[in-house]
């Protein structure tokens, strides 16, 4: 597999990861408020299952998709601060990977992600 293909796979799944949460807390906030007491909440067990699956597949492939200046997880951040060159977070590397070219919140360096 190419390593700009896993980057893309790894970046969706924390989109599919973000989306199913928010769909989750939906689901959440709508089963509260307007489904009778004794609805069934299977989907939620459901919903959040999907989620915790996109996200051991983001954990995954993370470990691959990593900069090719500093040989760092492009997409996880761990508790240190963002490199001052950077935009910032890991979250605004996922916002803009679709963009072509993102900044590495490790080491500051432009990173090509479609020529990875
Ligand atoms: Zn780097």
């Amino acid at each position: 597999m190419s390593k700009s293909l896993i980057g893309k796979l790894d970046v969706l799944s924390v989109f599919i990861a973000w989306f199913l949460l928010l769909a989750f807390l939906i689901a959440l906030c709508y089963g509260k408020l307007f489904a009778p007491p004794e609805a069934s909440a299977s989907h939620l067990v459901y919903i959040f299952g999907a989620f915790l699956g996109a996200l051991v597949v983001h954990i995954v492939l993370a470990l691959f998709n990593r900069c090719p200046h500093c040989n760092k997880c492009l997409t996880v951040q761990g508790f240190k601060p963002p490199h001052p060159a950077s935009s910032g977070d890991w979250t605004k590397v996922v916002w803009h990977w679709f963009s072509g070219s993102i900044v590495c919140i490790h080491c500051g360096q432009r990173v090509n992600t479609n020529g990875l």
